[in-house]
């Protein structure tokens, strides 16, 4: 396996021969001295290399952890296939003529080289230090963040103080000496993962967007290579942000920056895996050049303005933005339903000269993310993004939504191997796979459903679960996750190994996750069928519902676990309460079914208005009868706490005995009846309620339903707001122009055939409740605190605000969650006291209808 990978000599003979090769294109030079007086070097590709410093250029950095080898094979690999397709491949002529590429393929030549001929696993350069040890961690060696350490032997040491080494000084120095780069690379191995640059404050940036996008847009391009799937991790909040690293260096320059973590090993298997991990990479990296003249940052296009939700349907968002009147300038939408999610042509729902956009045909009570960036038509060089937006749209008329979230005492992982299983419940994250250890392990994640409403009918239903990290996890290539819902009848102690193992799943839910597609950072969602929401909805009836996560039960040879580790949000090892296990329900109640029957019924002919009877048709002089019915719905309960979600009209014929070509229809008339023939027989047609019926049809079926169509339920829900009566006229037609002496009668004297008026509904409020009131924002120990008053009303359900550095929020998704609940108060925590920030702050009942935000603006100290 070693042989198929090169040395650090063998790489300079091989740039050696394509400085030879491509002397225009190609240059390599030394941009310092290692301890053991290695050259660091510097590539540069460019399309003249004599003007190389007058383009933005992409700064790859590999291997500078020594055991970390794809670092420096990838950019053996790309410069040859830069170089050997340039001459022909329109696209990467068009990369090179807007952008530099500087690599230094191995920033760590001692320690590779170390790591190549004595021990494998080495990792950090070979520094002597004081006591005799060697190496310092160069990736801790940068000033950012940087922590001092004595523990020389520790494989993360970052040296006596920044840039004590040679290599981070010839970083250094490079970086500083460049400022034409416009995005930095720092190739790694393993986890399958970026981790982009961060400023250590637990807030977004301004630029969060556009390294998410960057990193998205580059995973994209290896999914399509290999199926695999990248995840997106800034290492936060709040725990485990790396100390004195390159990227976070590279940023505080103003350059766009990510680590890449390649592959599942460090040095993987070449002919089975290094492969690969080329093949998809390279689309990646060629990705990242188109993207450095984006990021330039002396002429890039500038970013938008603002960016922000002005409304918000079940099925529609509407978005404005600001930007300088340029009538080369257009606006590129697009729109994912998952968070980090890539920009391409796939997504991109609007290419617009407008400052505005509506989306239409959205589905109702889900979460999209929309991003927006200018593109100035002329030069085809796009700006910045701007902070992505995030909005849930409405539930539907007749829908509820619902956030369930594991519980703490029911959430943990069971062990094989482990004799206190109990212990991890509430506590540690959810371990699930199998470890040489450990032996097979489960996760058991309760969610409790007592909010959930005994006649709620399940709609829609999403299992998301937050991979923590799949670093300190061995991911092989292999294997599969599955969800499944436990038969809580015969499930036994959710804390034993044995019990676990022996549970009834009554249902596996969604599509299993198989091990590529474990990505770090990303909301992993297990979507129910329908069938899989019957068993949800048999199971709610216990008032809550436990889950079985399951992972592969069998190793391969000579390794040690393949396991992944999601968290729970609770204790010391998990993230937060926002990345606890969450169940999104989408329901409907079941309706009750209220039958109206009419206040008043007449036959209108042309001569006279008969009482109590129905007939429809011609008279003998052909002119038409009509009937018209007189209903009133005040015993249907209040509007504001009512929807209609069904009506239909239903009506007997009595004897038939006419053939000819009659269709009758009912009119839906929102106002009581004038029975006045020519009033009636010249009304407008307000609407008509379901189809028309014809006299054969009536032959075959008594019964006739007429059925509302939405537009017509729309106008019965007014209805009910004013409590108002409403009528209906049934009118003849035909085609045929002289019918004379036909017509219909109905069914009037006995009451189950009698017509009625059939209303489906369901007990759902309709406004938002009051907002709180005085709102009001402190410090209080180093944390900004936001203390309000809750409206007194039988109705809330709760309060919830979120925060967003960027804008006013509009969505109760468009930021941060912080709080929701019944508190009065709720704390910023791991917030810093040093940006402006909004906080938004809204009320809800059990639909949700959320009241308008109250914002509280936070300006920076
Ligand atoms: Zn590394």
């Amino acid at each position: 396996m070693k042989q198929l990978y090169k040395t650090y000599g063998e790489s300079t003979e091989i740039f050696k021969e394509l400085e030879k090769k491509y002397p225009k294109y190609f240059k390599m030079k030394s941009i310092g001295k290692t301890w053991e007086k290695r050259d660091i070097n510097l590539l540069i590709i460019s399309k003249d290399i004599k003007t190389h410093e007058e383009r933005p250029a992409l700064f790859y950095t590999g291997t500078i952890h020594a055991r970390e080898w794809v670092g420096h094979e990838l950019a053996i690999e790309f410069a040859n296939y830069i170089l050997n397709n340039l001459d022909h491949d329109p696209a990467i002529q068009n990369y090179i003529e807007n952008a530099t590429i500087y690599m230094v393929p191995c920033a760590n030549p001692d320690g590779f080289e170390y790591s190549q001929k004595h021990f494998s696993f080495w990792r950090k350069n070979r520094r002597q230090n004081a006591d005799g040890s060697y190496g310092v961690d160069l990736n801790r060696n940068f000033p950012i963040g940087y922590v001092k350490s004595t523990a020389t032997t520790s494989n993360v040491y970052g040296g006596p103080e920044p840039f004590s080494e040679p290599e981070t000084r010839a970083l250094r120095d490079f970086v500083e000496a460049h400022e034409n780069i416009s995005i930095a690379l720092d190739y790694h191995s393993q986890g399958n993962v970026f981790f982009p640059a961060h400023d250590f404050r637990h807030e977004d940036t301004i630029d969060t967007t556009d390294m998410n996008t960057l990193c998205a847009n580059m995973a994209e391009e290896i999914r399509k290579i290999s199926d695999r799937e990248y995840g997106i991790h800034q290492g936060k909040p709040p725990t485990k942000l790396i100390s004195g690293s390159g990227r976070e260096f590279y940023y505080s320059k103003g350059i766009i920056s990510t680590v890449v973590e390649v592959g599942t090993r460090n040095i993987s298997d070449y002919l089975d895996d290094m492969n690969e991990h080329v093949r998809e990479h390279i689309p990646a990296l060629l990705h990242a050049v188109k993207e450095v003249p984006n990021y330039d940052r002396k002429n890039g296009l500038s970013r938008i303005k603002s960016f922000e939700i002005t409304e918000i349907g079940s099925n529609h968002a509407n978005l404005v933005w600001e930007y300088e009147q340029n009538n080369d300038i257009f606006f590129e939408i697009y729109r994912s339903t998952k968070n980090k999610s890539f920009c391409n042509a796939s997504n991109l729902v609007a290419r617009t000269q407008s400052l505005e956009f509506s989306d239409i045909n959205l589905n109702s009570n889900k979460d999209y993310y929309y991003n927006i960036r200018a593109v100035n038509k002329k030069t085809n060089i796009k700006s910045p993004f701007y902070p992505q937006i995030i909005l849930r749209t409405d539930p539907e008329y007749d829908e509820f939504s619902r956030t369930y979230y594991a519980t703490s005492k029911g959430t943990g992982y069971v062990a094989e191997n482990y004799t206190n299983n109990k212990k991890h419940f509430g506590v540690n994250s959810l371990f699930v796979g199998v470890d040489l250890n450990k032996g097979v392990s489960y996760a058991i994640v309760t969610m409790s459903f007592n909010t959930l409403p005994s006649n709620a009918q399940i709609k829609h239903a999403s299992f998301h679960l937050y991979p923590i990290n799949r670093v300190s996890t061995t991911i092989e290539k292999y294997g599969e996750w599955n969800v499944g819902i436990v038969n809580q009848e015969t499930m036994g102690d959710i804390t034993n190994f044995d019990d676990v193992d022996n549970m009834e799943i009554l249902q596996y839910v969604g599509r299993p996750t198989s091990s590529d597609k474990l990505t770090q950072g990303i909301w992993r969602t297990w979507e129910f069928s329908g069938k899989e929401c019957e068993t949800l909805q048999k199971v709610a009836a216990n008032n809550k519902v436990v889950f079985r996560i399951e992972g592969p039960k069998d190793l391969i040879i000579g390794r040690t676990r393949q396991m992944m580790q999601w968290d729970i949000g609770y204790g010391k090892f998990g993230y937060g309460l926002p990345y606890r296990p969450r169940l999104e329900l989408t329901y409907t109640l079941k309706p009750t079914i209220s039958t109206i029957y009419p206040k008043a019924v007449y036959t209108v002919t042309k001569d006279e208005v008969i009482n109590n009877e129905i007939t429809a048709g011609f008279d003998a002089d052909g002119n038409k009868i009509y009937s018209t019915f007189e209903f009133n719905i005040s015993s249907l309960p209040p509007y504001d706490e009512t929807i209609i979600t069904n009506a239909y009209f239903e009506l007997n014929s009595t004897k038939i005995y006419i053939k000819d070509d009659i269709r009758f229809h009912l009119e839906f008339v929102d106002e009581n009846i004038d029975k006045d023939y020519e009033k009636i027989k010249n009304r407008d047609v307000i609407h008509n309620i379901g189809y028309d019926v014809s006299a054969t049809e009536l032959k075959n079926n008594q019964t006739q339903y007429f059925t509302f169509d939405s537009y017509a339920g729309i106008t019965l829900n007014e209805k009910l707001e004013d409590k108002s009566d409403i009528s209906f006229v049934l009118s003849p037609t035909s085609s045929k122009k002289a019918i004379k002496d036909k017509s219909i009668s109905w069914e009037m004297k006995n009451q189950s055939l009698s017509p009625k008026l059939i209303i489906e509904h369901i007990p759902k409020r309709r406004k938002p409740l009051p907002q709180v009131t005085n709102a009001n924002l402190t410090l209080e120990n180093g944390k900004i605190k936001l203390t309000w008053t809750n409206p007194i009303h039988d109705d809330l359900k709760g309060v919830k605000v979120i925060k967003n550095a960027y804008r006013e929020p509009y969505s109760t998704h468009d930021g941060q969650k912080l709080y929701a609940g019944m508190d009065e108060y709720t704390f910023d925590d791991f917030g810093a006291l040093d940006v402006d920030k909004y906080f938004a702050i809204f009320t809800y009942d059990e639909v949700p209808n959320y009241s308008k935000p109250i914002i509280i603006k936070y300006e920076a100290k």
